[in-house]
């Protein structure tokens, strides 16, 4: 929570935990993912995907079909305030459990994925998605992001209009993208500082907040550019005059925040963390006309704050 420390000790606790992470986690995570696919259990399929260009954003849209099949809780629904009726992640199927990290979380495959794998770090106990992240969380993220030696990048969808379609705290979790293979390097990567908030990275249509990480950075540091992010969220909402909503993202190298307005479902098209770095998942066909129609640059700005 914002204003929240680590205590020294709470920090070398980490520290140990983090090193005690089982070796081989990152193998299992495939291992089950595929094995989970192979057997109906998951919900995957290989996708293609295609780079276009917008006044002068890059971004791709990835053709996934099979996410027809992942269910969307309704921003009023009780399941996003209280944790009552359906929620998969209270007594998430223990074949889609990976991992105990303690104290709160537990680390899954995610059941409707679209990279492989895709993998899901949710709290034991229900805690709303409109919430942000505790320290925990991020503590929880960061031991993951820094144990696997693949790249990875770690999504969180804060609140109904970052694109969250379910309402028990979870972050997502997937293998960097390969930029060579998308033509395009994200965004949040020009981010030069990691002492002032980049908010003006060109030809991103909408507002934005990155800092760079310093190498090996502490819990401390990944604590304070969260808050520093989240202050810069703020104030756009209320310059806006109204939003609470933003999504994170967040990879070794850098943290990067974006304050939303639309989760674009209310036009057809749906946008999360990653839609807002360029990695748009096309489920259906009006999708594409809807994020066409104006073009993406301005859809991105109708789902974003515009600059
Ligand atoms: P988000 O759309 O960001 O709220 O993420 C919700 C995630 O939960 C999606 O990635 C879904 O694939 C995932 N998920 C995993 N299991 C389930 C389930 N049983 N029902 C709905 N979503 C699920």
């Amino acid at each position: 929570m914002e204003g929240e420390s680590f205590k020294d000790q709470d920090r070398d606790l980490r520290l140990i935990k983090a090193l005690n992470i089982q070796a081989g986690l990152e193998e299992l995570c495939l291992t089950r993912f595929d094995r989970l696919t192979a057997t109906g259990q998951l919900i995957y399929e290989p996708s293609t995907a295609e780079t276009i260009e917008d006044q002068g954003f890059k971004l791709s849209f990835r053709f996934a079909p099979h996410l027809r099949r992942k269910p969307i809780t309704p921003a009023d629904a009780p399941e996003r305030t209280t944790g009552e009726g359906h929620n998969p992640f209270l007594d998430p199927p223990p074949s889609e459990v990976l991992l105990s990290i303690e104290p709160d979380h537990l680390l899954l495959v995610n059941k409707f994925s679209v990279y492989r794998p895709s993998l899901l770090l949710i709290t034991r106990e229900f805690v709303p998605q409109a919430d942000g992240l505790s320290r925990n969380d991020l503590a929880a993220a960061w031991t993951i992001l820094c144990h696997f030696k693949e790249p990875y990048m770690m999504i969180y969808n804060c609140g109904f209009e970052s694109g969250s379609s379910q309402g028990h705290k979870h972050m997502q979790l997937w293998p960097y993208p390969d930029e060579q293979e998308l033509g395009f390097e994200l965004f949040p990567n020009q981010a030069k500082s990691d002492v002032y908030v980049t908010d003006d990275i060109s030809n991103v249509p909408y507002k934005h907040f990155v800092l760079r990480l310093p190498m090996n950075a502490d819990l401390v540091t990944l604590g304070h550019a969260y808050d520093e992010l989240l202050r810069c969220v703020r104030q756009s909402h209320y310059e806006a005059g109204k939003g609470t909503d933003y999504n994170v993202i967040l990879v070794k190298e850098w943290m990067c925040m974006i304050p939303r307005r639309h989760s674009g479902l209310d036009r057809g098209a749906g946008a999360n963390s990653a839609a807002m770095l360029g990695l748009v998942w096309i489920v259906t066909e009006a999708e594409t006309e809807v994020w066409n129609s104006a073009g993406p640059a301005e859809y991105f700005k109708y789902l974003g704050l515009p600059r």
